[in-house]
């Protein structure tokens, strides 16, 4: 498979239709059962689709996408997920697109050009806090899976947020995703040392951070299994999106198939 050669400096790849894609989305949530509701505010509508376990104890999944409104594959893998409806028994959310201000106009941040992943510790724009208002009205997540593309990027990669070390879903994540994609080989991704290939186990400490993205909050919060799933932009939208839903499900059934995760002592 070719390599695009098309990011020079920032994303110049293929764009979406975003509100074809999200009534792609809303159709098929409602077709398979889903109940939705907006995320405020009103004034950047964004829908947040749910469907309930139907056995008391399923694990608690949640699935972002469209943080970056230069990134249009998760939102395309939101919407096949929806589609083909094809989920493990769990608690699921999951939200399309969390930026459609840039990404109609396919910048990386909002309208105001501001960095949504970046304002999660003291957000300060309105979709920002619409999100983390809409977060704690929901209970706590057993896995959060967050759809994202790199187009500086030579393979596809993923950041492991694990403090509570149970056992690991990202070779699960990276050897579906190689089934239709390269994965990065790079021993340095984003400026950090890898732990395997394609796999970054960060040690993070957020109060040493002042900017933090959705999975920090996510950790602080909601959850302490999240799972960054970054696509590579500069091969083909098709096999993005197709590598993201691979990752997806990969996640999915090595989560739900083994229970909760033990916890790996130490
Ligand atoms: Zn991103």
């Amino acid at each position: 498979m070719e390599r695009l050669g098309r990011n020079r400096g920032g994303y110049f790849g293929e764009r979406i239709d975003l509100d074809a894609v999200l009534a792609d989305c809303a159709g098929a949530a409602a077709t398979h059962g889903w109940t939705s509701e907006p995320l405020p505010p009103a004034t950047t509508p964004r829908m947040a689709y749910r469907r309930a376990a139907r056995t008391p104890g399923a694990p608690r999944l949640y699935v972002s996408a469209g943080m970056h409104g230069d990134e249009p594959a998760g939102p395309l893998a939101a919407a096949r997920l929806l589609r083909e409806n094809d989920w493990p028994e769990a608690d699921l959310w999951l939200i399309p697109c969390l930026n459609p201000e840039g990404m109609r106009t396919g910048t990386r941040g909002n309208a105001q050009g501001v960095d949504l992943n970046r304002d999660y510790r003291n957000p300060q724009c309105a979709e920002t806090l619409g999100h983390i208002e809409w977060l704690r009205q929901q209970p706590r997540f057993d896995l959060t899976l967050l759809l994202h593309e790199d187009w500086e990027s030579h393979g596809f990669y993923t950041y492991e947020v694990n403090p509570g070390r149970a056992r690991s879903l990202a070779p699960d994540i990276i050897a579906a995703a190689g089934t239709v994609c390269p994965v990065d080989p790079s021993p340095v991704i984003d400026g950090r040392e890898i732990s395997e290939p394609g796999i970054l186990r960060p040690m993070i400490t957020p109060e040493e951070r002042p900017d933090w993205p959705e999975a920090f909050w996510l950790m602080a919060n909601r959850g302490r299994l999240s799972y960054t799933l970054e696509a590579p932009s500069d091969w083909p939208l098709a096999v993005r999106a197709e590598a993201l839903v691979r990752a997806v499900r990969a996640a999915l059934r090595a989560f739900t198939q083994n229970g909760t995760p033990p916890a790996m002592p130490g």
